[in-house]
């Protein structure tokens, strides 16, 4: 790759390479991987606020609201670095959901109030746009948000909130209007998370995490000056928040690092006096993920492309999420299958203390939680049909 970057790139590789070694350190890594969701918060918002102060949280945004002006190689560089250093991307939802949608669609005194404070993680962000009965079918959404002079009144539930539990603020979708097609009566309100009348319930996932939850609204009053343009337009808004959303999904630079370590963890894992690596099946089946992920990267290098000359993601983020997400999985398996018996231990047995690494239990949780990436964001069946419709006119 490297034939194809101008020394000015280069060099810009270089200075984000050396700040990674500088800012990211390995007390801060296990912080970060910690279980208790405490520390971890507390990790995140730090790791986040050296790259603030360094300028580089948000790559995606424009300059004018505290983007960093990259063109398509430099974002591109950026987060191959990150993900070749084992940094997490930041938490998406203030960064890479909400505040392109603010900046976009806001009034001044909402930009000026809430994007300073996403780009310092003074802000921390959930999604409440799922319901109990509305997960593909969003539109059929029926939390409800009635006006009582200068506010609303919201009642309902959302689910699968990710971080609710961690959360300042939560952007919602709710219907305040009952008429005519579904889509048209949803609006799109910030709401304060401390507002009393609102009830966060916890739900731990199959990889005994606690990340999602259930956020009940029992006679929130919220400001209508926290509505994001106009009454029962939402829909509009959560469509370009969803394609945003859905391009993050593909993390291809991650899943690069992660198909690398895969190769370096089978060949020291030997068997019957052979490396796995050597084994021609195991080989054909890394080569095929390999390949995969190689034409996944020029899709995402055209979308960041257009993105960065001032396109907005379209249909293309779709496709990005459906091949991301199963080439996610791919390397998950691979994972899997490297790790072999040290996954199948208990998880309390399987400190790196005892076993010598973290590789097996890390495999076994991403596997596990990995199970939703073709389902969130919109699952993979929808995207199909989105692509259906918005590329072959079906
Ligand atoms: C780990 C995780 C984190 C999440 N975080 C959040 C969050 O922070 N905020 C938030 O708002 N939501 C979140 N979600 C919710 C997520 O967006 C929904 O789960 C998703 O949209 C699917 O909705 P559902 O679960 O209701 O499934 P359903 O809509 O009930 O779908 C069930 C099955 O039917 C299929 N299906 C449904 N309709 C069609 C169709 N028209 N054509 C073909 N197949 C179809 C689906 O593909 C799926 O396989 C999260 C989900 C998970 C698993």
């Amino acid at each position: 790759m490297d034939t194809a970057f101008a020394s000015e790139d280069l060099a810009f590789r270089d200075e984000v390479r050396t700040f990674f070694a500088q800012a990211y350190d390995e007390e801060l890594d296990s912080r970060l991987s910690t279980p208790d969701p405490k520390v971890y918060k507390q990790a995140i918002v730090e790791w986040q606020k050296r790259l603030h102060e360094q300028g580089w949280i948000a790559p995606g945004w424009p300059a004018e609201y505290g983007g960093t002006g990259w063109d398509a190689t430099k974002s591109y560089i950026f987060e191959t670095e990150r993900a070749a250093a084992g940094i997490r991307d930041v938490v998406p939802f203030g960064l890479k959901m909400v505040g392109p949608v603010i900046y976009t669609f806001g009034t001044d005194e909402q930009k000026q109030h809430f994007l300073p404070r996403i780009l310092s993680s003074d802000d921390w962000w959930c999604q409440g746009y799922s319901e109990p009965g509305s997960g593909s079918d969003l539109a059929s959404l029926k939390t409800k948000a009635e006006r009582d002079g200068d506010d609303y009144v919201v009642n309902g539930a959302k689910i699968w909130t990710t971080y609710a539990q961690h959360a300042d603020w939560i952007f919602c979708l709710v219907r305040t209007s009952s008429e005519g097609k579904k889509q048209e009566g949803i609006s799109f309100l910030l709401i304060d998370m401390k507002t009393p009348g609102i009830k966060v319930n916890p739900i731990v996932s199959i990889d005994n995490h606690h990340s999602l939850n259930e956020v009940e609204f029992n006679n929130v009053r919220v400001p209508v000056a926290n509505r994001i343009g106009e009454e029962n337009k939402g829909w509009t808004y959560a469509k370009a928040l969803l394609a945003h959303e859905r391009t993050a999904i593909a993390e291809v630079a991650d899943s690069k690092r992660k198909l690398e370590q895969v190769r370096e963890f089978a060949r020291a894992e030997v068997n019957g006096g052979k490396s796995l690596l050597a084994d021609p099946l195991f080989q054909k089946r890394l080569s095929d993920v390999e390949i995969e992920l190689m034409a996944l990267e020029f899709t995402e290098l055209r979308v960041l492309a257009s993105v960065a000359t001032g396109g907005a993601p379209g249909a293309e983020s779709s496709l990005l999420k459906i091949r991301g997400t199963e080439i996610q999985q791919a390397v998950q398996e691979l994972r899997m299958e490297v790790a072999a018996y040290y996954q199948g231990a208990m998880p309390s047995e399987l400190t790196a203390e005892a076993l010598g690494h973290a590789f097996g239990r890390e495999a076994r949780q991403a596997y596990m939680y990995g199970r939703a990436s073709t389902i969130y964001g919109g699952s993979n069946e929808v995207q199909k049909n989105v692509i259906a419709k918005a590329v072959l006119g079906l």
